[in-house]
């Protein structure tokens, strides 16, 4: 298929560039072509996160300005490079932007969530009418969206692929009292993964009214206000006043990841989910540790098998995932997108082109 013949609407597709933090600008590109292995989608739906937020906010340790962004998407094929026998021109797919090599010291190991092609080498600029695939993401974590499927549900993969790589991690129960700590998007993904999992109770502890009132509608069971109960004394009162089985962080602040380590029970498991700054520390009392025999987990990003555990749910629509999608806006919106997640009004924003 030619340029030429793109079904855009379009002849100057669109991308959003951060140039400085909080300075969008959209500008022209031309559309590219795609190379050996390679996929040209038109994004028909991205999903702001968390790390976006972050990179507009302070810029990113591992990435310069300016830079395109957005990463978490879904789309339809437009053009595919040469060699690509899985894809062709209009299939519907959904994408996890990144692939581990699958060669190195931690793919043999089955950890590809720490290879150096994985998380460094993040597909950036989703905010885009157009995005150019790399072979090594089309060949390992890319996947044909079911037709039914709407674009919003699909381009959760890599979102829910990192709740997924998690829960793998700690091994929720059925019988377990689960704590989230934090309310934002991530914290209830966590949650509607976890009661699609069947855990028995779910507490959610954050601050703001909005998100709290979002977590009760999204369906915890108890709903912590961290700036106006005692949260502590909240905690230890679940699970037939044993404190909760297992809690899940995902605030990424050092007071949240204390927090965690505070309320769990004995003989439980905390994931620190939401990474902190640089250069923060956790001081951990030992005897707390050791003695109350604590498993500490911090599953980072996510492997092969967790996008295709989240393609799986996704597919068969196992829980309702989306409901976290609370705002939408088209792609010439997109600064107006981070003033509103900034100031709380919104989970997660679908950018529409
Ligand atoms: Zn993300
Ligand atoms: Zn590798």
């Amino acid at each position: 298929m030619s340029a030429a013949a793109l079904p855009l609407g379009r002849m100057r597709p669109r991308r959003a560039m951060l140039l400085a933090p909080g300075q969008i600008e959209l500008r022209d590109f031309a559309p590219p072509r795609p190379q050996p292995g390679e996929l040209l989608v038109q994004v028909r739906c991205a999903l702001s996160c968390g790390t976006d937020l972050k990179t507009w906010r302070r810029g990113h340790p591992l990435w310069k300005f300016p830079m395109a962004f957005g990463h978490e998407f879904a789309g339809v094929v437009v053009e595919t490079g040469a060699g690509v026998e899985a894809f062709r021109a209009g299939d519907e797919v959904m994408i996890a932007p990144t692939a581990p090599c699958g060669e190195c010291f931690y793919c043999r190991r089955g950890q590809e969530n720490l290879c150096d092609s994985a998380a460094p080498q993040l597909l950036h600029g989703a905010y885009a009418d157009l995005i150019l695939v790399p072979a090594r993401i089309v060949a390992r974590n890319t996947f044909l969206k079911p037709a039914e499927l709407p674009f919003e549900d699909a381009a959760l993969l890599e979102p829910i692929a990192c709740v997924l790589h998690a829960h793998a991690a700690a091994s929720p129960e059925r019988s377990e009292t689960a704590m989230i700590i934090g309310a934002g998007a991530f914290g209830m993904l966590h949650m509607i993964a976890l009661r699609a999992a069947g855990v028995r109770e779910i507490a959610v502890a954050g601050r703001g009214a909005a998100r709290l009132k979002w977590a009760a509608e999204l369906g915890a069971d108890h709903v912590i206000d961290v700036e106006r109960q005692d949260a502590a004394a909240a905690a230890a009162r679940l699970n037939h006043g044993f404190g909760p089985d297992l809690v899940i962080e995902c605030t990424g602040q050092v007071s949240g990841w204390a927090d965690a380590f505070a309320r769990v029970r004995r003989g439980g498991r905390v994931v620190f989910f939401g990474g902190c700054a640089p250069a923060t520390a956790l001081s951990v009392d030992t005897r707390r540790m050791h003695y109350d025999n604590l498993t500490l987990l911090a599953p980072f990003h996510y492997r092969p098998r967790d996008v295709r555990d989240a393609y799986q749910m996704l597919a068969r629509r196992a829980a309702n995932f989306a409901a976290v999608i609370n705002a939408r806006r088209s792609l010439a919106d997109l600064s107006e997108v981070f003033t509103m997640l900034e100031r709380g009004d919104a989970l997660k924003c679908a950018v529409i082109p």
